[in-house]
């Protein structure tokens, strides 16, 4: 394959760092929606009703550990969504709940930065919500730690600070869906494959977020996520 078919300058890659060293390119990102009942709830729905819900963001939505965010442009309610991230290291289709973990690379810490304004009119008018989730640097991510080193978090607290005030305090063992039944559920739609990225869903006390805040996140055994909002 020669270079020089391409007519455009073909998209860089986007990778993020894996603790200890090396980078782990990424291919697409998953997201898991109303994954936490009490954040259900916050949002006006029901745990009891409402299934959790996959959507998309696009690789390039990145934004790598530390570097700040420009708040986005077409919302005045920027909210922060603390979130462990699966890297998926093998791929598959209808993977098995057993064997789920076994696809797995590692894990993250991320954010699922949402226009809340924009989501709340999408739905109202059941509209796909992509602008309100899909957007530049919507997804900030930490380094990624090999399940080798960490193993499979299963329980353990998942936080979040904004200027150094609590805003989000969960515990991943509140996640509706856990990471196996995660994996065996998005890989009855897609065939998942290595790169790929999955946001699991945020617990309660998301909010918004304005220009200077410096939002602090981590999650138990697995690592942490910052950003500035400029
Ligand atoms: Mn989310």
């Amino acid at each position: 394959m020669s270079n020089h078919d391409y007519v455009i300058d073909p998209p860089a890659l986007v990778c993020v760092p894996v603790v200890g060293g090396g980078q782990f390119p990424v291919r697409r990102i998953f997201c898991v929606g109303r994954n936490y009942a009490d954040h259900v709830r916050e949002m006006g729905g029901d745990p009891s009703l409402e299934k959790p819900v996959f959507f998309t963001k696009p690789a390039d939505a990145v934004l790598i550990g530390g570097a700040v965010m420009d708040y986005p442009p077409q919302t005045a309610d920027l909210h922060h969504e603390i979130e462990l991230v699966v890297a998926i290291g093998q791929g598959g289709a209808n993977i098995a709940q057993d064997s789920a973990l076994g696809h797995v690379f590692g894990y993250a810490v991320g954010l699922d930065m949402t226009r809340r304004d924009l989501q709340a009119q999408y739905k109202a008018k059941g509209q796909p919500w992509d602008m309100a989730k899909a957007f530049d640097q919507s997804a900030p991510i930490g380094a990624i730690a090999r399940a080798s080193v960490i193993g499979h978090p299963t329980a353990g607290k998942i936080t979040l600070t904004v200027n150094g005030a609590p805003r989000q305090q969960g515990d991943l063992a509140q996640m509706i869906l856990p990471v196996a039944a995660i994996i065996a559920s998005l890989s009855q739609y897609v065939t998942l494959a290595s790169g790929d990225l999955i946001f699991t869903g945020t617990p309660d006390g998301v909010g918004p977020v304005q220009r200077g805040d410096l939002l602090q996140g981590s999650v138990a055994g697995v690592g942490e996520v910052r950003t500035q909002i400029v």
